[in-house]
């Protein structure tokens, strides 16, 4: 990982903006239409920018008032998608393990609607155990974005991803086994997506899911653990690059670097 990604990546983790003091900056987005939708452009953009797609502004966002606006700015699409592919793909590929016992995981597939036979939303993975499908939806939401701060998700862990996985529950409520896997840019994951892996581990012959945390701690990672690693990994790594790049494509004055140059 280049200098300038692991320096935006330490400063996501602790809070502190991309660039110091927050700058009077201008991103270059503010009349850009963000993805089309021609051929090429799969509904997976549409629900890898959804989270976010109320706080694109008519004007140009700036550091001050929206210091992590490279994690959903909306020219820059395609990495918003690629987080949301590289997580997809991160979590389908430790199912697939053996970690969790008789898990196969399928990527993609389509969502059939009981009602019509053609329903053309898609989950991102589709997850059998023992006679059991589930259909997990991931999505990624930033809550430091206005519309999560008004509901309180700087002072309460998770508001924005519990928010976001009640919409997603909402739009998927004929889907008996549908499991929104929300991560919020912070790393928070949604109580549901928790569920589901004790779920999948807790089949695991007799002892409960409530002890595997335990004897993860005795015997190295539990299953949900290096699932949820992976999951991590995936996010920062994209994130810290968005970061990176937007303050090179966009410079802003950055004093915390010139102080010690
Ligand atoms: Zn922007």
């Amino acid at each position: 990982m280049a200098d300038g990604q692991y320096v935006q990546l330490l400063r996501l983790r602790l809070g502190v903006p991309c660039v110091m003091p927050p700058a009077q900056w201008r991103c270059n987005c503010a009349s850009h239409g963000g993805p089309r939708h021609s051929a090429y452009v799969e509904s997976a953009v549409e629900r890898a920018a959804e989270a976010n797609q109320d706080d694109h502004q008519q004007q140009a966002a700036s550091f001050a008032t929206d210091p992590c606006h490279g994690l959903y700015c909306k020219r820059r699409w395609k990495r918003v998608m690629r987080r949301h592919d590289s997580i997809r793909d991160s979590l389908a590929r430790t199912l697939e393990l053996g970690l969790f016992k008789d898990v196969r995981a399928t990527v993609e597939p389509r969502v059939p609607n009981p009602q019509t036979g053609a329903d053309l939303r898609r989950g991102d993975i589709k997850v059998h155990q023992g006679g059991t499908t589930w259909i997990l939806d991931i999505g990624v939401v930033c809550p430091g974005t206005q519309r999560y701060v008004d509901q309180g998700s700087q002072t309460t862990p998770g508001r924005a991803a519990e928010a976001y996985a009640a919409i997603k529950a909402a739009k998927y409520a004929d889907q008996p086994n549908f499991v929104p896997f929300i991560v919020e840019t912070g790393g928070y994951i949604n109580r549901r997506a928790h569920l589901f892996l004790d779920t999948l581990r807790g089949s695991q012959g007799s002892r409960p899911a409530a002890d595997s945390r335990t004897q993860g701690y005795f015997r190295g990672p539990s299953p949900q653990d290096v699932a949820l690693r992976g999951v991590m990994q995936a996010l920062v790594r994209i994130q810290a690059y968005m970061l990176a790049d937007i303050v090179v494509a966009i410079p802003a004055v950055d004093l915390a670097i010139e102080a010690v140059v």
